[in-house]
């Protein structure tokens, strides 16, 4: 049965609009460029006509505009949180996964209570504060509470300063019930990538298990919702379908939750399709996107939904993602391991979902975003003070969350550096939140002072 999620999701406009939009009238691009500028969000027809850019001088424009409205939005933050997969245990079967139920060639497992908590501590031991718990749908003895259970061990791991406070999931959907005993467990956002909007496409890619309901998995967010878990993450699967087709559709999703819940998704997910351990379709994907075309997705986004969250995850290489970062990206992982048990073990990759395009450690990735000038930021918060769902929204739109962002980034920024960091990334990090510091007006700059005095004193999770 279709449900009100699904039937959001309309083929004829966005078809529509992607014919109508023209760039050979570079007149409306700009249009839509200023109308960008105010911050305020676009509608399918502008999506549609940034998106048919050629023409690289509109194509500077379009980034330059992007970087301004993430400037001016975001500052010059990046969140770092790690991945952790628990299983690798599927009874789906998605085309270009490595999990997929069908796959002969991957030896499974799902990690033990014992074994996740050894994993958070190698993580706690980096300098992690926010973890995104990944898994596969299937769980041991066929028992969601496994996935209770780990939520709960990994908050319950506490290792001389260090400790996880927020874990994001991302796991198959579920019934409103289960939706809330998850929150109950004190998540911070729940994820789900639709993969494709385009049925079609859906139907092909999705051969086994529950996962082939598009509307089951489509209507997700709506279960969350109303179980009370009001910062949902959402997302597409890059190489499956036209990425025109499908950034058209997601705003229809976003603009279907703005309508029945007042409120969006808190972060948009951009993974494109990597190989996969027995995965044809991931070697060789139906529409791969070029390396500019996903630099034009990311800006499109942040210009179409500025106030959402958008992640980018170590699928990418290095240089991808420091080429995104200025065009909108918010949220980074660094160090990840896409197989069960990945952090404890380093070898086993016949386990990863996946393969990475950044390998590089923690550390490193913090010395080259500061390097860069971004404050990377391990602040928790938003969630943990109660400023989720619409009260967020509240203070992001008219841009007062900053106050809190800014002075928050820096002082959980110093807790790295103080705790975690090498010699070199110190240097590097002290420069910068003096620079970042130097730039303050004054009243902001007492209380920014203050707070990192205090952590310079031995106070942990200093908030404001
Ligand atoms: N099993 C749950 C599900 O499918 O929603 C959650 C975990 S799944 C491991 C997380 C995400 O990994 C999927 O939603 C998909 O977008 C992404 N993924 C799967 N195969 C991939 C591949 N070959 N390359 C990049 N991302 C992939
Ligand atoms: Fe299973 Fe998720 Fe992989 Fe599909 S994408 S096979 S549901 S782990």
């Amino acid at each position: 049965m279709t449900s009100p999620a699904g039937a959001a999701i309309r083929d004829e406009p966005i078809v529509e609009a992607l014919a109508e939009a023209t760039t050979r009238d570079a007149g409306r691009v700009r249009e839509v460029l200023a109308k960008a500028q105010a911050a305020k969000g676009l509608e399918m027809a502008d999506v549609a006509v940034l998106a048919a850019i050629s023409d690289p001088g509109l194509l500077g424009e379009l980034f330059a505009t992007a970087r301004a409205v993430k400037e001016s939005i975001y500052g010059s933050r990046l969140v770092l949180f790690a991945p952790l997969y628990i299983s690798n245990l599927c009874a789906n079967d998605c085309l270009y996964c490595a999990f997929r139920a069908r796959n002969r060639e991957l030896k499974r497992r799902a990690l033990t209570q014992e074994e996740i908590a050894r994993e958070v501590e190698i993580l706690v031991d980096q300098g992690h504060k926010r973890i995104l718990l990944v898994a596969g749908e299937a769980y041991p003895n066929e028992d969601f509470s496994y996935i209770l259970e780990s939520v709960k061990t990994i908050y319950s791991v506490k290792k001389n300063n260090g400790e996880i406070r927020r874990v994001n999931v991302n796991v198959a959907p579920l019934e409103v019930d289960e939706f809330k005993e998850l929150k109950a467990t004190g998540i911070g956002t729940y994820q789900l990538f639709q993969e494709t909007y385009h049925r079609g496409t859906y139907k092909m890619m999705h051969l086994g298990g529950k996962k082939r309901d598009y509307d089951w998995r489509v209507s997700a967010m709506d279960r969350a919702m109303q179980a009370g878990i009001d910062d949902v993450g959402i997302g597409v699967l890059f190489g499956l379908f036209d990425w025109r087709f499908e950034i058209l559709a997601l705003l229809q999703h976003i603009r279907y939750l703005e309508g029945a819940f007042g409120v969006g998704p808190h972060t948009i997910s951009v993974p494109r399709l990597e190989p996969a351990v027995g995965s044809d379709v991931a070697a060789h994907p139906p529409f791969a996107v070029a390396d500019v075309d996903f630099r034009k997705i990311v800006a499109i986004l942040r210009l179409a939904v500025p106030y959402t969250g958008i992640i980018m995850s170590t699928r990418e290489t290095p240089n991808i993602r420091r080429e995104t970062f200025a065009l909108g990206v918010s949220q980074i992982s660094a160090g990840s391991r896409t197989n069960p048990g990945g952090y404890a073990s380093a070898e086993e990759f016949e386990m990863a979902q996946f393969q990475l395009g950044d390998h590089r450690g923690l550390d490193e990735v913090i010395g080259d975003v500061a390097e860069m000038g971004y404050i990377p930021s391990f602040c928790t918060a938003c969630y943990r003070l109660g400023r989720t769902g619409m009260d967020f929204m509240d203070l992001a739109k008219p841009g007062e969350i900053k106050h809190h962002c800014d002075p928050n980034a820096l002082s959980t920024f110093l807790e790295y550096l103080l705790d975690y960091g090498s010699g070199k990334t110190r240097k590097a990090g002290e420069r910068l939140i003096a620079d970042k510091i130097g730039a303050m007006g004054e009243s902001e700059r007492r209380a920014t002072e203050d707070m990192l005095a205090k952590v310079r004193g031995g106070e942990r999770d200093v908030l404001v």
